[in-house]
């Protein structure tokens, strides 16, 4: 199957005027090697250098997000469309959607790999790179514990079509207390009918089906690891309502919404995992999406710190480059720092995930905690450097601010985050 899609992909390619302007040829010849790439060929403990075969993939995502994304990310960010004809492009040229298995038609690229590639595209617009990555964050649930058959099924349709999925976890009256979601789902013969109402959802208005989290023991007493069952739910199933879209204050073309469920019938065979077994299913997830949320970080906080040095080297005041003067060249300094660290811990988490390291929880969530912190600095340093023109929209700088403050919120926020660093901390003290 894998074999089939990837040459119906190549042929597209092929013919495609964008083969010529990208090389994608390369790409593809890349992709189609990274079939046979193994998870110990995935990245190499203490060797920094990267293969040829990740170079391509981090060229090709670099050119793409030149080219393609970053000449449209201020119409996108202005208006708030949803970016489909991009999303198009990139899922054509392999660029989205590459976690999915191969048995499904999917690249099942490693997550260090996957994080070389959401930089790239994070660089160019984060609003775009989120609605592109909320596949990956809908398709983990059933990564962890669906069947080959829902695999197929769901995980297979978004490499036939550029469709899009969505994670349903957070709710109007919870979101980092996952445990404290209301939306119920009870066994009717051989259906479940969920009702409740989640909030917040990437890609709410947008997806063909959802990952779903309902309580189905309504037992206060029994705990959150037995009492939730996660389900895939078409979004055209009767009773599924998506809300209005949100206006966000960044990453404004992501399509952020409320979905309704209203006693809304669901096969038992799109449980994910086994009844009881959702909430730790749903948590799983995140041990494979935080490391390219990180990415995603890295990316803004290196095109804001692109932005500021060429600006500073342009700007001049007192008769030099604004650049020369040390204050000014010592953000810039710090700013660097922030970028190589940042994207040192994300390959240190992708690394753990991709090798089913123990410390992959711990790793994701230092990348996910310290990345967006520094999106956040650089975004608000870079507008400093831009003096008045950082405060003006016409300028990148502003949205790259308002863009950054999302990394410390969805995922897990800061604080929810530095909970985690410190459980897997004390667990690991007391080893
Ligand atoms: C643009 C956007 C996209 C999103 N996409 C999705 C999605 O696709 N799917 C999905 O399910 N959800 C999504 N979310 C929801 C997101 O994950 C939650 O907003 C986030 O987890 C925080 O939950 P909350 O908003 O309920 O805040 P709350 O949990 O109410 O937290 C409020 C504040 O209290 C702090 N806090 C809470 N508990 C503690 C604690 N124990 N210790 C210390 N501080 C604490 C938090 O850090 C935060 O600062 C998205 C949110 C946004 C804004």
């Amino acid at each position: 199957m894998i074999a089939q899609r990837l040459c119906a992909s190549s042929l597209k390619l092929v013919t495609s005027q964008w083969t010529a302007r990208f090389g994608f040829g390369c790409f593809f010849r890349a992709c189609s090697s990274a079939h046979m790439m193994q998870p110990e060929s995935v990245g190499h403990g203490f060797n920094l250098e990267l293969s040829e075969q990740q170079k391509e993939f981090q060229s090709v995502a670099r050119r793409f997000a030149r080219e393609e994304i970053i000449p449209q990310a201020a119409h996108y960010d202005k208006t708030g469309e949803y970016p489909m004809p991009i999303i198009e492009k990139a899922w054509k040229l392999g660029l989205m959607n590459h976690i999915i298995p191969q048995h499904c038609g999917g690249m099942e690229l490693g997550i260090f790999d996957i994080c070389l590639i959401t930089e790239e595209i994070a660089y160019g617009c984060t609003g775009i790179q989120t609605a592109m990555e909320a596949n990956s964050l809908g398709a983990s649930p059933l990564l962890v514990a669906g069947t080959k058959e829902q695999q197929n099924k769901y995980l297979g349709q978004l490499t036939e079509a550029p469709i899009m999925c969505a994670y349903c976890v957070t709710e109007p009256g919870a979101g980092s207390d996952v445990a404290g979601i209301k939306t119920t789902a009870k066994r009717c013969g051989s259906d479940y009918v969920l009702n409740g109402e989640k909030m917040w959802i990437t890609n709410g208005g947008k997806a063909n089906w959802y990952f779903v989290l309902a309580r189905t023991n309504p037992d206060p007493k029994v705990s959150a690891g037995k009492a939730f069952t996660g389900f895939v739910v078409e979004a055209n199933s009767p009773g599924v309502t998506p809300g209005r879209k949100e206006w966000n204050m960044g990453q404004r073309c992501s399509d952020t919404r409320g979905v309704t469920f209203d006693e809304v019938r669901v096969p038992k065979e799109n449980v994910i995992g086994e009844e009881g077994a959702g909430f730790k299913i749903a948590m799983a997830a995140f041990d494979k999406t935080r490391a390219p949320v990180a990415a995603g970080a890295v990316g803004l906080a290196k095109r804001a710190l692109d932005e500021a040095t060429a600006f500073a080297l342009e700007r001049k005041t007192f008769g030099k480059p604004i650049a020369e003067h040390q204050a000014v060249a010592f953000l810039l300094a710090e700013m660097a720092i922030g970028v190589e660290l940042a994207r040192a811990a994300v390959r240190q988490a992708s690394w753990a995930v991709d090798h089913r390291s123990p410390y992959t929880t711990y790793y994701a969530s230092i990348a996910k905690a310290y990345a967006a912190d520094i999106a956040n600095k650089n975004a608000t340093d870079a507008v400093q450097i831009f003096g008045g023109c950082g405060f003006n929209s016409e300028y990148p700088v502003e949205k790259l601010m308002r863009d950054a403050k999302i990394f410390q919120i969805y995922e897990g926020t800061a604080q929810i985050q530095r909970l985690i660093i410190a459980r897997e901390h004390m667990k690991l003290h007391k080893k």
